[in-house]
């Protein structure tokens, strides 16, 4: 170890090889069958169950939660694929605390929900290590569909697509297929390369070919994929990232908190990824929740997490929150920064105070400084290169309810199109969901 948490700057190896493969290995470490059964237990099976209607994917939860208490695991596994082809990461990833056990009839009573996050981990885990596949595609039906985009939406859609026989041909800009899976999700949620395992995995269906590092408006045009295809599905997230709009934003030091931790995800060595002393992340979201949780793991002195809102309207949940307060990140809430300072380096935010007014968000007039060698903006995602041509919806792709946008033949689903959650779970409804309207259309 050739630094500490409170060397100055933006450097590397602030903590040793074992501290930071301690900090990023596994958060929940998984069931083993014993405990799974005990959990599974725990369910009352409920009869028209509000944990199954608070799944954006409706998995049939009781069903699978009973598959486990009976010893069937593999069955249970094959109940929550066949509603969400990406339920292993979901498992990890789902802010469940809000969605299925926020809703379990055991929270509302007792404040303890059964673990529905955890039993689906544990079956999903089983069938991706026995390297099975339950699916089986229908006869082909000698249709071809583009997709772009490989994240959760892009291949629910083309799983989805491929078990009814069709032909996909899914483009993505990345070197990796697997979208924010594979890029964005925090390091300790997707330990052990899930992302990756999953998408090998779930391409054992057959019929889904992907060409990675091919952009579309760049590699490809939408008429291109048009003409080659009878439909065409977007599942291409949201690439752009906004602005600060303050002075110093440009300095060194100041950097979009999706491109750190896409560097992070990518790294293959923990110790050689440089991280401030002093870190500031601006934002409420899962984003900058992430970003400021992981820069405490990689052995920053100071995080700071500022959001100009009050805590109710922050877009990151409770759990969240108070995860990255029991990691060490401090939560300034009513604050937006107004300038970065530094001479050539960000070395300290300006932030003013700020109150609900009667035009909105206003500055109380009160001000402070945090010192910070290093800033991450997590202020929110755009998109970026939508196709012209079809219309948008508070700057997301417009469509119905099946999926469809403004052009006939065209699809857009998961965090590209208005109306979702921006969650992986919402994603992967809305890419299956399009894939069933696209084969009603096409047969
Ligand atoms: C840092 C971070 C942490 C998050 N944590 C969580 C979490 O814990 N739980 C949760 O539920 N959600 C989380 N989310 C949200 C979740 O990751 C997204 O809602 C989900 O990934 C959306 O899936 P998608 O398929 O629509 O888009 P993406 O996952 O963004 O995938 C889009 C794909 O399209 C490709 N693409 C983009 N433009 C083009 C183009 N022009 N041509 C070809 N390909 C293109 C991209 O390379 C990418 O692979 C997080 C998001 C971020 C940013
Ligand atoms: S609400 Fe809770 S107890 Fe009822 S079926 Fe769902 S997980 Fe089981």
């Amino acid at each position: 170890m050739t630094h500490s948490p409170q060397t100055d700057g933006i450097v590397a190896a602030r903590l040793d090889s074992q501290t930071l493969a301690a900090h990023f290995d596994d958060i929940y470490p998984d069931l083993d069958p014993h405990e799974a059964r005990v959990a599974a237990d725990r369910c009352y099976f409920c009869h028209d169950a509000p944990c199954v209607t608070a799944c954006p994917t409706a998995i049939d939860i009781p069903l699978f939660i009973r598959q486990i208490a009976t010893g069937m695991p593999e069955a249970a596994a094959r109940t929550i694929l066949g509603q969400n082809i990406l339920g292993a990461m979901c498992a990890r990833v789902c802010p469940t605390e809000t969605l299925c056990e926020g809703s379990c009839v055991r929270e509302v009573a007792e404040g303890n929900p059964v673990e529905i996050g955890r039993l689906q981990r544990y079956a999903t885990d089983g069938l991706l290590a026995s390297n099975e596949h339950p699916f089986e595609r229908a006869a082909p039906t000698g249709k071809r569909v583009a997709v772009v985009g490989a994240g959760p939406a892009g291949l629910a859609c083309a799983h989805r697509l491929a078990m009814l026989g069709h032909e996909v041909v899914i483009h993505d800009a990345h070197a990796k297929p697997g979208g924010l899976n594979e890029y964005g999700i925090a390091s300790y949620k997707a330990a052990n390369d899930i992302a990756q395992e999953e998408v090998d995995w779930l391409l054992r269906i057959g019929g889904i070919s992907i060409v990675t590092g091919s952009a579309l408006g760049r590699d490809v045009s939408l008429a291109e994929l048009q003409e080659s295809h009878d439909a065409v599905f977007l599942g291409m997230g949201l690439a752009g990232v906004n602005a600060l709009r303050a002075p110093g934003e440009d300095l060194d030091g100041v950097r979009d908190a999706v491109d750190f931790i896409a560097e992070l995800r990518q790294c293959d060595d923990l110790s050689a990824l440089p991280i401030g002393r002093h870190v500031v992340v601006i934002g409420g979201g899962m984003t900058a929740v992430d970003a400021a949780v992981q820069s405490r793991l990689l052995g920053a002195e100071h995080v700071t997490m500022v959001y100009r809102r009050d805590r109710g309207a922050m877009s990151a949940s409770d759990y969240e929150l108070d995860h990255a307060s029991t990691e060490g990140v401090t939560i300034l809430t009513n604050a937006m920064p107004v300038a970065v300072t530094g001479a050539g380096k960000a070395q300290a935010v300006e932030f003013a105070y700020t109150r609900s007014g009667a035009t909105g968000l206003e500055k109380t007039g009160e001000t402070f400084t945090l010192p910070a060698d290093q800033v991450f903006k997590a202020i929110g995602q755009t998109l970026a290169g939508a196709p012209e041509g079809l219309t948008l919806e508070g700057g997301k792709i417009a469509v119905d309810a099946a999926g469809r946008t403004s052009v006939s033949g065209i699809w857009a689903g998961g965090d590209c199109a208005a109306g979702g959650e921006d969650l992986t779970v919402t994603a992967v409804a809305q890419g299956r969901d399009a894939a069933l309207d696209i084969h009603r259309a096409l047969t």
